[in-house]
């Protein structure tokens, strides 16, 4: 038989906090509801009580500062994002991104803070939003806190939040320079989660690399940036060789489980094939 909850509806993020801790361990937040009703009904999860944020103010809103940067609700849905002229003007890589998740019906629903705090490997924003050094900040009774996306995710399904925190915004610094890509590679239908996702953005010259940082999804138990095959790049010029031996390094550090999607041979293969795509798109990308 399926557990039953209960429903709180508070209206601010200190009752929020409040329930959270009062509940710890046995409350889950409810944003757009796309992943945690799924989970629900299939008994995965069975929480005493489930915190709606819909009448929660405070988690709305994009705002875009040239010296400050972007900062990102939790609450705001992945269509507000990819519709934003900010966000299209100065951060393409994350429209790009956002216009790639499911289908618009899905977008419509489903939150930012949501998809981050899911910790799903598979999903594509995460990726991106490490590629541009973003935070989150994380909030609860006790206080407040940021944590670099890249830090924010711990394993499978696990993200950095304490049970009686929520997370409350994303800030993406001002953007660093033009030359980014993102590939979602779908071979089954182009509304699937990714087989292999790549995030990149580079700053230098075209033939130089100044800076590199390759974000990857969908292959490994998190989303996460591939170090090794930065390293490759930093500081050294952009030459094909270059680039596919970053595409290499990049394979090496991936871990992909085999599923409908492929073997772990065939995604690992696939990573150095689509990190040297979007190194050459970035690189063409570059002044
Ligand atoms: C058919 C389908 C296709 C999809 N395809 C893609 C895809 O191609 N790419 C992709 O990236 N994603 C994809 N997704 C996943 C989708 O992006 C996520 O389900 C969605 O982003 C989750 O956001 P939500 O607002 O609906 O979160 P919810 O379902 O409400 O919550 C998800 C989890 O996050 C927690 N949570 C929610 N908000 C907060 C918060 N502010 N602080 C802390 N914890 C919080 C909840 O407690 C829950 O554990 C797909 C989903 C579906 C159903």
């Amino acid at each position: 038989m399926r557990a039953k909850f209960e429903y709180l509806a508070p209206t601010s993020l200190d009752e929020v906090c409040a329930l959270l801790q009062e509940h710890e361990g046995d409350a889950k937040l409810l944003a757009g509801g796309t992943a945690l009703v799924m989970w629900l009904r299939m008994g995965l999860l069975s929480p005493g009580y489930v915190i709606d944020l819909e009448n929660v103010p405070g988690l709305d809103g994009i705002t875009y500062d040239p010296a400050d940067g972007l900062r990102i609700g939790a609450g705001v849905k992945h269509r507000d994002l990819e519709l934003c002229p900010e966000v299209r003007e100065h951060y393409p890589l994350l429209q790009e991104t956002f216009y790639k998740v499911a289908q618009p019906r899905i977008r419509l629903m489903a939150t930012v803070g949501g998809n981050l705090s899911h910790g799903d490997p598979m999903t594509d924003p995460g990726a991106s939003f490490m590629a541009l050094d973003a935070e989150v900040t994380l909030r609860s009774s006790r206080g407040e806190r940021t944590v670099s996306v890249e830090d924010f995710f711990v394993d499978y399904y696990e993200t950095a939040l304490e049970p009686d925190e929520i997370l409350t915004s994303i800030h993406v610094p001002p953007p660093a320079g033009p030359a980014w890509s993102h590939i979602k590679f779908t071979p089954r239908s182009e509304e699937d989660f990714a087989t292999v996702g790549v995030a990149v953005t580079l700053t230098g010259t075209s033939s130089r690399c100044d800076d590199a940082r390759i974000a990857l999804n969908s292959v490994g138990p998190t989303i996460f940036r591939a170090r090794a095959a930065e390293d490759v790049l930093r500081g050294r010029d952009l030459s094909p060789a270059r680039i596919e031996e970053a595409g290499a390094a990049a394979a090496d550090a991936s871990d992909p489980i085999e599923d409908v999607r492929g073997s772990s041979d065939y995604k690992r293969d696939l990573t150095a094939v689509f990190v040297h795509r979007a190194l050459e798109q970035a690189a063409a990308r570059l002044g």
